[in-house]
């Protein structure tokens, strides 16, 4: 059985620093709020809860004058000004690559019409379109086009500037990009804004899933990053397992023989990958 694990697998800079920074918090505080999943990762977020982290998914759960963590992803408007009526003590782990976004939105905002690519729901896409104001969209599929050319309209701005979710597939940026091109006229600014860690871990899976036989990829079933993993790696290998730890590895049959590559995502420990190896082994 022949295993590479990718060189660009596991934690991202922004999540070891999140979860280093809530370590050392902890240990000079008894107990502190976090805002949502610190990290998708059970074991990481078990490991703090023990250490006194309390994980909520609202700030109205968090008691006045306390302290919470706004985790990597970074967090809504809302949220912060909320923080400072309940007098809550913030620890802002957000990603000073996302920061970076909201920055370059807040010089365009007042010209341009903003759209973001990357998924509806997620915490990130939604923490950056609050600090775009209204004139602002998120868009996910070629089909969301209809709906934001309605908001476009409505704003009367005549200029477009457009921004990406740090972990959104690349490709996808690019084709929507090129749809959205051809269905709004006037000044398009394109800033892809994809962190260099999920290119480098994408292309790397790319060239990863090329090569082997079976494809494991390591993460949270929340995680977006990993799922994009997912999906780039089908496109070239026909065994594909998302799995969050060894033991989902349990049940699946691989052949002594297979040439096996690993990817994990950001939000994944070292530790997980080489347990993973170890039972290969
Ligand atoms: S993937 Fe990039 S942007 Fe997201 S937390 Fe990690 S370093 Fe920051």
């Amino acid at each position: 059985m022949e295993i590479t694990v990718g060189k660009t697998s596991g934690f991202c800079n922004g999540v070891r620093y999140t979860v280093e920074e809530a370590n050392k918090a902890l240990d000079e505080n008894k107990m502190i709020y976090c805002l949502g999943e610190i990290v998708h990762n059970e074991r990481v977020i078990e490991d703090l809860e023990k250490k006194g982290m309390k994980t909520i998914s609202s700030i109205e759960e968090a008691e006045d004058h306390s302290k919470m963590i706004i985790r990597a992803h970074g967090e809504r408007k809302e949220v912060y000004d909320r923080a400072k009526q309940k007098n809550i003590q913030l620890l802002d782990l957000t990603c000073g690559k996302i920061k970076a976004i909201r920055v370059k939105i807040k010089n365009k905002m007042n010209d341009y019409f903003i759209i973001i690519i990357g998924k509806k729901e997620h915490p990130e896409t939604l923490g950056v379109q609050s600090f775009a104001g209204k004139d602002s969209f998120i868009l996910e599929n070629v089909e969301d086009i209809k709906d934001c050319k309605k908001f476009y309209q409505e704003s009367k701005k005549e200029k477009i500037y457009i921004v990406s979710q740090t972990t959104f597939n690349g490709d996808k940026f690019d084709q929507l990009v090129e749809e959205i091109k051809k269905e709004f006229p006037g000044e398009i600014v394109v800033d892809k804004t994809i962190c260099d860690a999920t290119k480098n871990r994408q292309e790397e899976t790319r060239e990863l899933s090329k090569n082997v036989d079976v494809m494991i990829i390591v993460g949270g079933k929340k995680s977006s990053n990993t799922k994009e993993l997912e999906v780039i790696s089908k496109e070239h290998c026909k065994n594909v397992y998302l799995i969050q730890d060894v033991e989902d590895l349990k049940d699946i049959q691989i052949s002594k023989d297979a040439k096996i590559g690993i990817m994990a995502g950001a939000s994944t420990p070292e530790i997980v990958v080489k347990e993973i190896v170890n039972y290969l082994d």
